[in-house]
């Protein structure tokens, strides 16, 4: 009874991706093989066609998640979507990443060949001392935004704001952030591989610069920015063996949990992404360690976990559940 439950689990098999301003620590903390020294993300949850996961191992072992989302749809539950909704991602920021910002659903379907919208959030896994994220812009008009941008005047424009290991960030589509040197993130988001950039540092990928998109940058950032304290929380001293919520979205729900003593739940959602960010234990009987991520599908039942260890969960709002 047991061993089948626990073939059930969709372990995946992370995709890694080379950046220009990637590093190593996905190697070295996370224990992945990464293709250079220069690796940046590491999709661990992700059905895109930019970056779709293998299960590791059970009754699907090969096969990708977009597969298992075309011919095995009951272990995602009956939800009105019309592909898996959400993306998982480790980044590792050895550099800067560039200033940016994602499009909204509505924009991305429109001029992104019906691409969705991204709306993302951060959970800092780690942050070097006096760390701070690029999020939102000082423009009050248009005419600013882009007289600002036009002349380059980033320090002026970008506002940037101290954050530490822990602290959790909702991004919505519109917002200019980018994330910055020595920073490591769990990053939740819609599935969309939409970004505009604003602004590369000049620096050179393969010996050229980095395409820019300035005009649909512009058409899609908000002005004003919208409240910085709404989308920054602290969230590195929780209560434990609880589901503490960091976010709830249009697209997504947020939990950590970080496991002390032992929790034991019902999985009843459509399905819940599971990211192990720090420590060992068991689930269910079974091992699992930082650097896991694995999906719990439909209908799952009973979930013990013991040791000791923290875990992003996540999955879809009900209004998607039909
Ligand atoms: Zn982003």
């Amino acid at each position: 009874m047991m061993k089948q439950q626990n073939n059930s689990i969709l372990f995946l098999e992370p995709v890694m991706k080379q950046m220009v301003w990637g590093g190593s620590r996905l190697r070295d903390e996370f224990g992945y093989v990464i293709p250079g020294e220069d690796t940046g993300e590491c999709w661990a949850v992700s059905a895109h066609p930019n970056g779709d996961c293998k299960i590791r191992s059970g009754d699907f072992e090969g096969k990708t998640l977009s597969e298992l989302w075309d011919n095995e749809r009951a272990l995602f539950g009956s939800i009105a979507v019309d592909r898996f909704p959400l993306l998982a991602k480790i980044i590792d920021a050895k550099e800067d990443l560039s200033i940016q910002v994602h499009p909204d659903d509505q924009y991305a379907k429109a001029y992104e060949n019906g691409s969705l919208g991204k709306t993302e959030c951060w959970y800092i896994l780690d942050a070097p001392r006096d760390a701070k994220l690029v999020i939102g812009h000082s423009a009050r008009t248009k005419e600013e935004l882009a007289n600002r941008i036009a002349r380059e005047q980033w320090s002026e424009l970008l506002v940037k704001v101290p954050v530490r290991k822990g602290d959790f960030i909702q991004i919505d589509p519109g917002t200019v952030h980018a994330i910055t040197a020595g920073i490591m993130i769990l990053e939740i988001q819609q599935s969309s591989d939409i970004t505009y950039r604003l602004y590369d540092y000049g620096r050179l990928s393969g010996g050229i610069p980095r395409e820019l998109h300035i005009k649909k940058s512009m058409e899609v950032i908000q002005i004003p920015t919208t409240d910085l304290n709404q989308m920054v929380s602290h969230c590195d001293n929780l209560p434990k063996d609880t589901w503490n919520q960091l976010v709830v979205s249009d697209y997504y729900l947020v939990w950590k949990l970080e496991v002390e003593k032992g929790v034991c739940f019902q999985q009843n959602f459509p399905f819940l992404i599971m990211n192990v960010i720090e420590g060992d234990g068991l689930m269910n009987g079974q091992h699992i360690k930082k650097g896991d991520h694995f999906i719990l599908p439909n209908l799952f039942g009973e979930v013990q976990l013991q040791g000791k260890m923290s875990l992003i969960l996540s999955t879809i709002p009900q209004k998607y559940i039909v």
